[in-house]
């Protein structure tokens, strides 16, 4: 597939533009109508390869695959304005799991994007379709968490694997993605790899390396926790040395990547220390598996910087040149901050030696683990990840 081949579609509608969680609650829907705002601003949006496409809203139906009927139930409930003690069992009306008017349409609008992300992919009417409505991983089939109440990664991934696709469920965000983890777990047509700031710091405080499946889907299930701090290479030499040779192991006939941008430097709810230059990073080695992709927007709670990540996430998609502005960040000053106005690219951020030490082993340890209990049920073989520290920088 050529650059100019490839289709790019954006899930949105009016309906959607409404839609919005409490004022004082971190997750912020509208994110979605940014990234689409910015998109167009930059010319990257709106003809005939990069193109909208108006989902439609999941049926209860369609929630069942996944949902409990009495969770669906409750959760419709309480948004009437009617929290009962089985919904307040189920989750609803915790800290990060409010109860508002929109609680179930914010849901089944994202879930329905979802849904029909997956059949533009199926279709072939695209190649590349960005859902950022959705992400909502934390989800399980009776109980909300994490600002999530119905997920729409896993009935992707559901409608993919239905179709008789070898679904591949790659997530990055900061959080471990443990409702998509309970979903999978015990299947191999749905290989479920995350990458996220360790349990041992972050909600929801599970997804460590000895989570790796049960059953026929012991070893499609990989978690890969990283030490609060990690920085760009560290992240990338994790991605190279233990996600990619498994996706490639794997090799997928469908891609769905959890792209949540809380993993950040400046997220106010995680402690990693990324840029988005990963998010260049990442999207030219998911190419590379040469298969639809469906890209869920996930976390990331400082708006403008999850806006412009996602946005640098199309345009590399889109196989638009960003040398220019690259070459800005390289150039620039290297301040210790993500604030910018020189392009859709972060600064690179400098990496401490006490940053250095903090990360590096751990992160070593960790993917020794991940490799060894791993690799071998894919016939892989273990990787050499060098004795002295995990890539110079
Ligand atoms: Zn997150």
């Amino acid at each position: 597939m050529t650059m100019k081949e490839r289709n790019l579609a954006f899930l949105y509608s009016p309906e959607i533009e409404a839609l919005t969680y409490p004022p004082d609650c971190p997750f912020k829907m509208q994110r979605a109508g940014l990234a689409r705002l910015r998109l167009k601003s930059l010319g990257l949006l709106g003809d005939e390869n990069r193109f909208e496409f108006a989902p439609r809203r999941a049926s209860l139906a369609e929630l069942k695959q996944f949902h409990t009927a009495h969770y669906l139930e409750e959760m419709q409930r309480a948004a009437d304005g009617d929290l009962t003690v089985d919904g307040l069992r189920m989750g609803f009306g915790g800290p990060d799991t409010p109860v508002f008017k929109d609680m179930f349409e914010c849901g089944a609008w994202a879930c329905g994007a979802g849904r029909t992300a997956a059949d533009l992919l199926l279709q072939g009417r695209a190649d590349v379709a960005f859902n950022l409505l959705g992400g909502f991983h934390h989800a399980f089939p009776d109980r909300a968490a994490g600002f999530c109440y119905l997920n729409d990664v896993v009935l992707a991934c559901m409608k993919l694997a239905d179709a008789g696709k070898r679904v591949l469920y790659l997530d990055v965000d900061a959080h471990h993605g443990d409702g998509v983890q309970a979903a999978f777990y015990g299947r191999k047509d749905v290989m479920t790899i995350s990458l996220h700031e360790s349990g041992k710091t972050l909600f929801p405080w599970g997804g460590f390396e000895d989570e790796t499946g049960e059953g026929a889907g012991n070893g499609f299930n990989v978690n890969v926790p990283l030490p609060a701090g990690t920085y760009d290479e560290a992240f990338l030499t994790a991605f190279d040395s233990v996600a990619m040779p498994l996706a490639d192991a794997f090799a997928p006939d469908m891609l769905v990547l959890e792209l949540g941008l809380d993993i950040l430097a400046g997220d106010p709810l995680t402690h990693l220390r990324m840029t988005n230059n990963v998010v260049v990073e990442i999207v030219e080695r998911v190419l590379k598996l040469n298969c639809p992709i469906l890209v869920a927007g996930g976390g990331g709670y400082h708006v403008e910087n999850t806006v412009r990540g996602w946005a640098l996430a199309w345009r590399t998609f889109c196989g638009e040149n960003d040398e220019c502005d690259f070459a800005l960040g390289m150039g620039g000053v290297m301040l210790a901050s993500t604030e910018w106005a020189g392009g859709l690219r972060d600064r690179v951020l400098p990496v401490s030696p006490e940053q250095r030490a903090s990360v590096e082993p751990e992160l070593r340890t960790t993917m020794e683990t991940v490799i060894n209990n791993v690799f071998p049920l894919h016939g892989l073989e273990a990787p050499s990840l060098g004795g002295q520290q995990v890539r110079s920088g």
